[in-house]
């Protein structure tokens, strides 16, 4: 580590002695100290901690460590990688899903702790340990809500894990809103954020019309040609490192639905069905066990809705929580302005989908928001918390022939918003057709498709006794 104000080294030594076994230290004006760490493979290596013993990612490691995330969105993640390299950062995303994941999971988390947990963390150490990456110029990259679920507590669920698997060198970076731990290398600047929101936004929006043509498609394959042919020329434009107006955004926005509505459409009527759940099952095909290709394989339209109201669903949660417990003026005003952000961008999103008669759009929050009164409370945001409700509820009300709530084993917040308000929307809508399906390490593949097969043949049944019930 060449220079000390990047490596986070000193400007002025004060060595001290340290109690946790770790060898040499010495601390700089912001209470970080440098140490040296013997790796599992017998070297040394230099590290920068804060006051509280936690590794710090450092502006020298910004530049020389590749950053590995897991995968969550498949759609999504390419353009937030690109974000992360115009940013001048190195990432990769990982998409392995051998049994080998699972198995890392099993060994270094605790076996009551969630199933997104144990993929995310399994999916880490395996590629830690895979002998592809440099254990030593590395650092893993992980999300934290900064709510009460364990989602804010991977991060120290995965430091745990890396020191039981004798990599506890490796740094881990918390991406997140909250401003929960700081490194010097890594910060999230208005620009960084902006490219965040507008990956986000270009996801959701190729994936719900992806969606709604692929099944219907004359050339099979054209929808996924034209979401690589949108993803390959959005990533360019963000490594020309130049900054895209909103109105640049928005031009975007109206393109990509008139291409996606010039796909030539077969004409063809097939069953809706829903996804919904915790939000690492629903969209990660490691988690639902690829149930979304399962699906189209049998032959229907696949809806899954953007991750556009979660994120507001959590930045509401921030405004509620300043109401029901108070806040400084400037707290209030800052977590208001950033939900109008997203609320103006899910708008605009909205009225371009809408431009086209081919395609159907998603609610705005504030009236998906309206949907769970009289089911549960705001209060209710743990996880997925009352958006799980409300998704369910959009989806019958919008006619889906059926509704896949996937719940993950461990997650209590889920149970309670998905399995445990199936009752009372089944009593208020008898139409709905809606199944849960449990993700677990042991959770037989075949046994949750048979369960989704039930779902659909009750489904088709009433299709044959109401015709008109398909995608149209
Ligand atoms: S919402 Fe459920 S699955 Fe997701 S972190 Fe919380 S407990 Fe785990």
């Amino acid at each position: 580590m060449a220079d000390s104000k990047q490596s986070g080294k000193p400007d002025s030594m004060t060595v001290s002695k340290q109690s946790d076994g770790l060898v040499n230290m010495a601390e700089n004006k912001q209470g970080h100290r440098t140490i040296t760490m013997t790796t599992a493979a017998g070297t040394t290596v230099e590290r920068v901690v804060d006051g509280s013993g936690r590794l710090l990612f450092t502006k020298e490691m910004k530049k020389e460590f590749l950053l590995l995330s897991p995968l969550m969105l498949p759609v999504h993640m390419s353009m937030i990688r690109n974000s992360f390299l115009s940013e001048g950062y190195n990432m990769e995303v990982l998409h392995t899903s051998h049994r080998a994941v699972v198995d890392e999971g099993l060994r270094h988390v605790h076996n009551d702790t969630c199933y997104p947990a144990l993929l995310v963390i399994g999916q880490l150490i395996e590629a830690v340990k895979s002998g592809k990456y440099d254990p030593d110029k590395i650092a893993l990259l992980i999300t934290q809500t900064g709510g009460g679920c364990r989602a804010s507590n991977y991060i120290h669920l995965l430091r745990k894990a890396l020191k039981r698997a004798g990599y506890e060198h490796i740094p881990v970076v918390s991406l997140n809103l909250s401003g929960m731990e700081k490194n010097p290398g890594f910060s999230l600047n208005i620009s960084f954020i902006r490219k965040l929101i507008y990956a986000l936004l270009y996801g959701d929006l190729l994936m719900l019309l992806a969606n709604q043509v692929r099944p219907y498609e004359k050339e099979p394959g054209a929808a996924d040609r034209l979401v690589d042919k949108w993803v390959e020329a959005l990533n360019q434009l963000y490594m020309s490192g130049k900054t895209t107006p909103y109105r640049t955004v928005k031009k975007h926005f109206s393109q990509i639905v008139k291409d996606f509505a010039e796909i030539p459409d077969s004409g063809e009527k097939k069953l809706r069905v829903g996804v919904v759940g915790e939000i690492y099952v629903k969209y990660a095909p490691l988690g639902n066990n690829n149930l979304e290709e399962f699906l189209r394989s049998e032959d229907v339209e696949v809806d899954v809705p953007g991750v556009l109201d979660f994120m507001i669903f959590k930045i509401d949660n921030r405004v509620q929580d300043a109401g029901l417990y108070g806040a400084k003026w400037i707290k209030k005003a800052a977590v208001a302005l950033f939900k109008g952000v997203f609320v103006k961008c899910q708008k605009d999103l909205i009225s371009a989908i809408k431009t086209s008669p081919r395609f159907r759009a998603p609610a705005p929050f504030a009236e998906t928001r309206e949907l769970v009164k009289g089911y549960v409370g705001y209060g209710n945001k743990m996880g997925e918390g009352w958006l799980l409700t409300a998704e369910m509820l959009e989806l019958v009300h919008n006619g889906s022939a059926g509704v896949v709530c996937t719940q993950p084993f461990g997650c209590l917040p889920n149970h309670v918003s998905g399995k445990g308000m199936m009752g009372l929307i089944k009593k208020n809508h008898p139409e709905a057709n809606i199944v849960a399906i449990d993700y677990d390490p042991g959770a037989s593949r075949t046994n949750q498709e048979n369960r989704i097969k039930l779902m659909l043949a009750t489904a088709r049944a009433r299709q044959e006794e109401k015709p008109d019930m398909t995608h149209q």
